[in-house]
């Protein structure tokens, strides 16, 4: 479908990208109805909103698709065997998501796209490439599963000039004709598959982030798996695949030398020296995992002709989000972080790793996890455990397993209040010179309306103990 004038448009929920790809839809033209499995009062005053435009909206079915449907537009979480689709489906009406929309209306004509995908780092490596185009005197926003919606980005008026784009697994899936001025594959670890139904299947969705690129296909040489996804990727010919190492860079590579970020892939007159991009302590925060989103949003910069000082100079005006590895205090030499962000076994186990002594707050909702294999990796660093949330006991069990000298306190608790018990348990385990680190490895929704709320709990348990002993920062 191209043009979207007096096409009939079913979009599938009620939320953010739902509520904006309709409006936009409506503007140009479509006859568009929403649909919605839930019926609360909040989503009554939006659907009296949405019909004052015109725009029809069903609350309490969100199973049937209106007779007259030539194009579904569903939004990221909505499972792809939805009754739903499965009835487009059979009288072969097209499935896709927002981004798609956003790419159809205003992609190839639009402002070129650096985008991001991968199991965990993307917001922050979407961030971070914003604020080095930023730096390089360009109009760009971080979007995607982030910020405002695409489909009213790319409709801006002044158009910008270059998008930092993030793409989560879903809506690559429902995404077919993307295709990126270039992107990356942070890396790739077991989530979501239920959804996905496989890793093979998670992985393709997550490949089609390559599509068409013109320029770099950048990829994670620590990944190999990333770099199986560029040699399967259709590309524009020429495009080539760029790697981010933690190590001295290869040709084609970005990496590191002594503290310092090297890039040997986009070297103006081809020398085989490496020209540096920034520090080490350019980054924030400098643990090796972040260092490796810092070399991932250089690469798609360098790639869009971005200089090595706007590199350097985004990166220094990069703040990190909210609850991502965030340093809350030091209280008597203990210092206390703040990683809520960690809702699965891959994201803890990179802040586990950028410490040497921790006292390791974890538990929530597993979500199918293993924890065998996060136990064995950190055990060498764990001052102590403190256990949390409903699925602890999978952990205390891998614990038991691989860390049996390690002191493990189970709370038993998955009250809100269990937190701030948790902060003095694990303060009671610190020594001077341990982190405090609430990385639970698992999602929130146990204890907590979502990982903001959890981290505020840790950070306000914090900031209590902190006014009792007298605190820096
Ligand atoms: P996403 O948008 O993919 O969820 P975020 O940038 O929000 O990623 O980071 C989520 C969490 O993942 C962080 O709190 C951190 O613990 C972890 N993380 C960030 N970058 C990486 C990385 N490159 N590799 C592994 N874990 C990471």
């Amino acid at each position: 479908v191209e043009t979207f004038d007096g096409l009939r448009v079913t979009v599938a929920g009620l939320g953010v990208s739902g509520v904006s790809t309709a409006r936009a839809l409506a503007r140009l033209g479509s006859r568009v109805t929403v649909v919605d499995g839930g019926d609360s009062e909040r989503q009554r005053a939006r659907a009296a909103e949405l019909g004052a435009e015109g725009i029809d909206v069903w609350l309490g079915d969100g199973e049937r698709l209106p007779g007259d449907t030539d194009l579904v537009v569903t939004s990221p979480g909505w499972r792809p065997d939805s009754p739903l689709f499965t009835a487009a489906a059979a009288i072969d009406v097209e499935v896709v998501g927002d981004v798609e929309i956003a790419w159809r209306l205003r992609g190839a004509s639009g402002p070129p796209w650096l985008a991001v995908t991968g199991t965990n780092g993307k917001t922050t490596t979407v961030r971070m490439l914003a604020a080095i185009l930023q730096a390089a005197g360009l109009r760009t926003a971080a979007v995607g599963n982030i910020g405002t919606p695409l489909v009213d980005v790319v409709l801006a008026d002044p158009p910008y000039d270059v998008l930092a784009v993030e793409l989560s697994s879903y809506q690559l899936h429902w995404a077919p004709s993307v295709r990126p001025h270039s992107g990356a594959v942070l890396n790739l670890a077991p989530d979501h598959l239920d959804w996905h139904g496989s890793m093979d299947a998670y992985a393709a969705d997550k490949g089609r982030v390559y599509a068409g690129n013109r320029v770099a296909c950048v990829y994670n040489v620590a990944d190999p798996a990333t770099e199986d996804l560029v040699a399967k990727a259709d590309v524009v010919e020429g495009c080539r695949a760029v790697g981010f190492t933690l190590g001295p860079p290869g040709l084609s590579q970005l990496g590191v030398v002594d503290g310092v970020l090297a890039d040997r892939a986009f070297i103006p007159d081809r020398r085989e020296r490496a020209q540096e991009l920034a520090t080490v302590a350019d980054v924030n925060p400098p643990a090796p995992h972040n260092i490796a989103n810092a070399l991932a949003a250089a690469a798609l910069a360098r790639a869009y002709g971005v200089e090595p000082a706007a590199v350097r100079d985004g990166l220094r005006a990069f703040t990190p989000d909210p609850h991502r590895i965030e340093h809350v205090a030091d209280v008597a030499g203990v210092s206390y972080v703040d990683d809520s962000k960690a809702t699965n076994t891959h994201a803890a186990e990179a802040s586990l790793a950028a410490y040497p002594s921790t006292v390791w707050i974890a538990g929530g909702l597993a979500k199918g996890a293993t924890f065998d294999d996060l136990v064995r990796g950190a055990v060498g660093r764990l001052r102590g455990v403190v256990l949390i949330g409903a699925d602890r006991g999978l952990i205390a069990d891998a614990l038991a397993r691989h860390a049996p000298d390690v002191p493990v306190v189970d709370l038993d608790r998955t009250d809100t209040g269990a937190m701030a018990a948790a902060v003095h348990e694990a303060t009671r385990l610190a020594r001077p010179g341990d982190t405090v680190l609430m990385a639970p490895a698992c999602a929130s929704m146990d204890m907590f309306t979502n990982y903001n709320e959890r981290g505020d709990a840790f950070a306000a348990a914090v900031h209590a103990l902190a006014d009792g002993q007298g605190a820096t920062e």
